[in-house]
């Protein structure tokens, strides 16, 4: 993998939105602080030279990444659009519990930035000593400061992976995110080494990306079950929901429910919900009609997700429902490789 070099004039937003980053004990449990820009400003400092300029916000109120909605996604993929030609990059610190949903939903609403956006986070508040914190960040203002990189990508561990591809695989582990369909973009090693052919190809085509009003569609999810009670089946069509991620078995197989399932996909998809199917191995995605326990899915017309991992599938619903376009569209683009989501 070739060496890069960040550069060190680069200017850098660093945004803290929430997350055990900037936690602090309190009656009920670890919770946000809002003073964490000058905290970690100082135990920067002796960085000195080795970092490039940088800018510390707090974003509104932060929050525990649980409390997170897709509202809270526009706003930040907002404040970086608002900010975007003030700095060459901007690294989010943000909770590890659903950064991966935020890098992705980042992913299609900043489509085809030019700079590098950065999420990181840390296992243990950086006030705790022994913490992750300040090497990741530290790590991610390296990545936001590579000429080489642009784009949403999540660093952890000295590792940074494609934010639509990155997944939380570990609640305790400072190597906590993978990207098990994707190689990493980049590493710390301990310089910078960037691996090429895996980043992205932009092709000049690539439209400025549009933020939309609202992101507020109804998308939910069924991960199928041994023993699956088809009252579940019924109480989502009832829900009416414009968006279903279905978490299938291995290759893209789900239980019949005594013929159930049939019905089930069938009245949905008729009713207009766009639904794709992935698998629930976290390697090798799902290949729709390779087994006859899936063929209710190809019957009925539910896309087949590949390889992407959920918390894009996730994202890339919400995102192409709040565009307006009529479901074929939606179904046609859900399947097709956007941003790196799915193997071409
Ligand atoms: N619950 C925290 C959050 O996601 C966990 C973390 O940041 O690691 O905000």
């Amino acid at each position: 993998m070739p060496q890069a070099e960040p550069d060190l004039n680069r200017r850098i937003l660093v945004l803290y939105v929430g997350g055990t980053i900037g936690m602090r004990a309190s009656a009920d449990g670890l919770a946000p602080q809002r003073d964490l820009p000058a905290a970690l400003a100082a135990r920067l400092a002796p960085w000195g030279g080795q970092l490039p300029l940088f800018s510390i916000q707090t974003f509104a109120d932060p929050i525990d990444s649980a409390d997170a909605t897709p509202a809270d996604w526009l706003a930040i993929a907002r404040h970086i659009a608002d900010r975007h030609g003030r700095y060459d990059g901007f690294v989010v610190l943000h909770g590890t519990d659903t950064m991966a949903y935020t890098a992705s939903a980042l992913g299609f609403l900043l489509a085809g930035i030019d700079v590098p956006v950065i999420l990181t986070g840390a296992q243990v508040p950086m006030e705790v000593e022994g913490s992750d914190a300040l090497d990741n960040v530290v790590s991610a203002l390296t990545f936001a400061a590579c000429p080489a990189l642009a784009g949403v990508g999540l660093a952890f561990d000295r590792v940074l992976y494609r934010g639509c591809r990155a997944t939380k695989v570990s609640s305790s582990d400072f190597a906590g995110f993978g990207s098990p369909n994707h190689a990493p973009l980049a590493r710390l090693d301990p310089d910078l080494v960037v691996d090429e052919a895996a980043l992205p190809r932009p092709d000049g085509t690539e439209p400025a990306f549009v933020i939309p009003e609202a992101l507020d569609a109804r998308v939910i999810s069924l991960r199928v079950v041994p023993g699956l009670p088809a009252a579940l089946l019924d109480a989502i069509l009832d829900m009416a929901p414009r968006g279903l991620v279905i978490e299938c078995y291995g290759s893209g197989t789900v239980p019949s429910v005594d013929g159930h399932m049939q019905t089930f996909l069938e009245r949905l998809v008729r009713r207009g919900t766009v639904a794709v199917a992935l698998s629930q191995a976290a390697h090798g995605g799902i290949r729709l009609g390779a087994y006859a326990a899936g063929s209710a899915l190809v019957k009925a017309g539910v896309i087949d997700g590949r390889d992407m991992t959920f918390e894009a599938a996730f994202a890339k619903l919400h995102h192409l429902l709040a565009q307006d376009l009529p479901t074929v569209m939606v179904r046609t683009v859900l399947a097709r490789n956007m941003i790196g989501e799915i193997r071409e």
